[in-house]
């Protein structure tokens, strides 16, 4: 069962500006919600071309969507991928103006809650139509955390049986039924077991309450460990929905058999420097069963993550998926101030860490120093990491750091890319691209004048087409004109050259001139430049370079 991602930004999605006051009442509740507008009609947070493939995008990804429309639009937009009930995140069709909360599907992923928290947003009651939560005033097969129901087909018989005029037992703690409105009776059939047994009884709803700690105190790491674990639970009689970690010595921090076991196992895995319970040594693998839920948070430490993930070049939609996942499992955001503000908004329990371009290397200590205390820690860039960018700074410091910092190199580093200003460039400009081309930085703060010199004569003489970042700067007043000079010793001026501003960002501007007329004047720092090659063209408003060479 794919898991709905609880940490996932709101969808609130709009397709005209009648939609836009009552969408804004909705976000104001909701700190990470985004709005999805429809390009065409109206300005939102993140704009979309196309509603049914928007929202069926969102569907898949697991983000719970809220939708000012009528409810046929959007069961029509996401029937072709229905089939998965346990999966789904909530989706709930909104009036447009605010007057009905009509949850649709996510039952099991808390759409109901959802429908109540936007109707007191809107002071209208959302209209539930599931009759269990209708009757018994939640919903019995969606427990609260650190619970885990058995088996959804079994509860949906049980929920089935009390519609039906069945009463109930309790056995075991359940804290939160005590405001439902369940037809108790002690000498009922049905019951409601709360118990870390495995059964099988079908006069059962079974809940299986997450307070088991296993410890695996050696590396196991040709072992299949989810495995082992699963049969050392099996042998005391347990659910393996009942684990609630997985814990492990600290020197285990980089074991990848662990991590797979942990994901295997769907539990968190925490490092603890000796077993949280007393474990008998005797036993590779040992249990610990309490008589409530264990928060695993609150067990050891995490091991730390530091992703470096680049935005694109500005707008949402250009921003990748795996980015945007990254920032909102994110607790700390590292970057430059302009590119923070442009991954907001962010959640009150996210820490952002704003500094000024120049520190880059002193942010990637200060992200490594984060992330060895087990925090998940992002760092941002604009267009792609890797591209003049947070990734070399990051592993600049991995390498100068990790001999005095050793916990450094136990951190999960990961880098994320990102759709980089030559290549948002480019598509705006048609494909000047399409053939051999290369990249230069005009900044010569880290490398000498004379090396770029050299390279831009080398790739004029290659017939390479040319993107060029940092074209110039109050600092470097003269330098651009100086390469421009070089490239016409080997291009004819009648050479197209793209000129794009602020590609992907409000205030977008994209210029087709030629190299003879190219000057410092046009460009600035927000302006990326591609010279074209030899055989590069224009037809109508594009330019392009064919792909293939005389
Ligand atoms: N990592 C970034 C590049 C950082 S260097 C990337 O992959 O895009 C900064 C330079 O990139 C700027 O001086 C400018 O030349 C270019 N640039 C970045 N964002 C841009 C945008 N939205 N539009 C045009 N050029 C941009």
């Amino acid at each position: 069962m794919a898991r709905v991602n609880p940490s996932a930004p709101l969808a609130i999605v709009v397709l005209g500006a009648g939609a836009l006051e009552t969408a804004r009442r909705i976000q104001a509740h909701f700190a990470q919600s985004r709005v999805h507008a429809l390009a065409s009609r109206v300005n939102g947070e993140v704009p979309y071309d196309d509603f049914g493939a928007h929202v069926r995008g969102l569907y898949a990804s697991g983000t719970p969507i809220v939708a000012l429309c009528s409810a046929g639009i959007v069961i029509r937009a996401l029937a072709s991928c229905l089939a998965d009930k346990g999966g789904e995140p909530p989706v709930l069709a909104v009036a447009q103006d605010g007057s009905a909360v009509v949850p649709l599907l996510g039952g099991m992923s808390g759409v109901n809650v959802l429908a109540r928290e936007i109707g007191a947003a809107l002071k209208v009651a959302p209209a539930i139509t599931t009759s269990g939560e209708l009757r018994f005033g939640q919903c019995l097969l969606a427990p609260p955390e650190g619970y885990a129901l058995a088996d959804i087909e079994q509860g949906k018989r049980f929920v089935s049986g009390l519609l039906a005029g069945e009463t109930t037992r309790i056995e075991g703690h359940a804290p939160w039924l005590d405001d439902a409105t369940l037809p108790r009776s002690d000498d009922a059939r049905l019951a409601v077991r709360i118990t870390p047994l495995a059964t099988h009884d079908e006069d059962s709803l079974v809940i299986h309450p997450r307070c088991v700690l296993a410890w695996i105190g050696h590396d196991a790491s040709n072992d299949d460990i989810a495995e082992r674990v699963r049969a050392a639970m099996r042998e005391r009689g347990l659910s393996p929905l009942a684990l609630a970690a997985l814990t492990v010595p600290a020197r285990f921090m980089t074991s990848r058999s662990l991590e797979e076991a942990a994901h295997a196992l769907d539990v968190p895995l925490r490092f603890c420097e000796a077993a949280p319970f007393d474990a008998d040594d005797a036993h590779a693998i040992a249990l610990h069963v309490s008589d409530a839920p264990v928060d695993a948070q609150s067990i050891g430490r995490a091991r730390g993550m530091l992703t470096v993930i680049g935005l694109g070049p500005g707008s949402a939609e250009l921003m990748t998926p795996a980015a945007r996942a990254a920032l909102s499992a994110a607790q700390d955001v590292l970057g430059y101030e302009t590119y923070v503000r442009m991954a907001g908004p962010f959640r009150d329990d996210q820490r952002v860490h704003m500094t000024d371009n120049r520190e880059e290397l002193q942010r990637a200590r200060h992200a490594f120093e984060l992330a060895s205390e087990g925090r998940r820690v992002v760092v941002v860039s604009s267009g792609d990491p890797g591209v003049f960018a947070m990734a070399s700074a990051v592993l600049e410091a991995l390498d100068a750091g990790h001999a005095a910092h050793p916990e450094w190199s136990a951190v999960k580093l990961a880098i994320v890319p990102g759709v980089s200003a030559s290549l948002a460039t480019a598509a705006r400009a048609g494909a000047p691209l399409g053939h051999d081309f290369c990249v230069l930085s005009l900044s010569d703060n880290l490398k000498p004048w004379s090396v770029i010199e050299k390279r831009i004569a080398h790739a004029g003489e290659a017939d390479f087409v040319m993107a060029f970042y940092n074209p110039l700067s109050k600092a470097r007043p003269w330098q651009f004109d100086r390469a421009i000079e070089i490239v016409k010793q080997y291009r004819d001026w009648q050479t197209p050259v793209v000129l794009g501003r602020d590609i992907g960002r409000p205030k977008e501007a994209l210029r087709i001139v030629t190299l003879g007329e190219l000057k410092s004047e046009l460009v600035d720092m927000r302006t990326m430049v591609i010279v074209g090659s030899s055989t590069t063209r224009v037809v109508g408003d594009w330019v392009y370079t064919p792909r293939w060479y005389e």
